[in-house]
């Protein structure tokens, strides 16, 4: 028989969660605060408290709006976790990761931290991938259970790790999208099309400037490799254009000016002969 599994919050993401392990078979049990939510997923059985839903099985995953509802949703059925695997899929930080990993252990379970790097309609198919961090024994344990859900990529022992990494893609992301939103406000502020702009110009330029990424990421990790290709200087300067005319089109440069700040930083500083890795030193001492 397929592991059992019991899983915490119907949202849409735990919905499709709860919907993926039925279908590859698992007995899935499910609680949610506000009862009769996703009135459409079959062939689970509803828990009343979390404290029956917890004592259902021996792998329990939450997925949960936020750390605070983690929290709030675990509490009263803390004695139930001892010798079971809480998964906790909710968005959160290092320090929320960290701060429940030591509660689970104190109700003798073990713990995994993870970051769905998918949306709902993903899960269960080849592009979803989730990041788990904590206890290797317990991630070796499920994986072919969690296998079920996405693709599950294990990046260290210490909880947090997941959660960083995946607030770090999701900067990533966030960061091309605010590029891909100022770009289409410059560009309509003219007549072009947006359409064609998007698929015939930004998408295939996005696309190759995605490959000087792993060179920035050497470059951190090892010192330049000879004279930069793309200094800062030069950076900084054109960047001044971009903002100048942003303003000139009416366009706010909210998003990029930033950006802008962190480059003319960087050459006052006298980094103006460096490259991009400069700015990712700046902004870590700022920190
Ligand atoms: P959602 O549809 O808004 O659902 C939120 C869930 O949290 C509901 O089940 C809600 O229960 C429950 N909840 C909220 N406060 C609670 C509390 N105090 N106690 C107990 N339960 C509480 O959100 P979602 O899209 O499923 O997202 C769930 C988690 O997955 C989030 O952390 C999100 O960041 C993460 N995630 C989502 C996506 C996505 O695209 N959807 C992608 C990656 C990661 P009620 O029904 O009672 O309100």
């Amino acid at each position: 028989m397929k592991t059992p599994v019991t899983v915490l919050g119907l949202g849409t993401m735990g919905t499709a969660l709860a919907r993926a392990f039925t279908a590859a078979g698992h007995p899935t049990t499910v609680w949610n605060r506000t009862p009769g939510r996703a009135p459409g997923l079959t062939g689970v059985t509803r828990a009343n408290t979390v404290a029956d839903a917890v004592s259902a099985s021996p792998l329990i995953v939450a997925c949960l709006l936020d750390d605070a509802s983690v929290q709030e949703a675990l509490a009263p059925a803390a004695t139930e976790f001892a010798g079971r695997t809480l998964v906790n899929l909710t968005n959160g930080t290092p320090a929320h990761a960290r701060r429940t990993a030591v509660w689970a252990a104190q109700q003798g379970a073990d713990y995994l931290d993870g970051g769905i790097m998918a949306v709902p309609a993903m899960i269960g198919g080849p592009a979803a991938f989730i990041l788990y961090s904590g206890s290797e024994a317990a991630f070796e344990q499920h994986a072919a259970t969690l296998s079920d859900l996405a693709r599950p990529q294990f990046v260290g022992t210490d909880p947090g790790l997941a959660a960083l990494q995946d607030l770090a893609l999701l900067s990533g992301m966030y960061g091309m999208f605010s590029g891909a939103v100022h770009a289409l406000a410059l560009t309509s502020s003219e007549k072009v099309s947006p359409t064609a702009f998007a698929e015939q110009l930004l998408v295939p330029w996005l696309t190759a400037m995605l490959g000087s990424i792993p060179a920035l990421a050497k470059d951190l990790e090892h010192g330049a490799d000879g004279e930069a290709g793309s200094n800062l200087a030069m950076q900084s300067a054109g960047f001044v254009n971009l903002l100048d005319a942003s303003r000139d089109q009416g366009v706010d440069p909210a998003l990029l000016a930033p950006m802008g700040e962190l480059l003319a930083r960087a050459v006052r500083e006298g980094r103006g002969d460096e490259d991009l890795a400069a700015v990712v030193r700046l902004l870590r001492t700022a920190a």
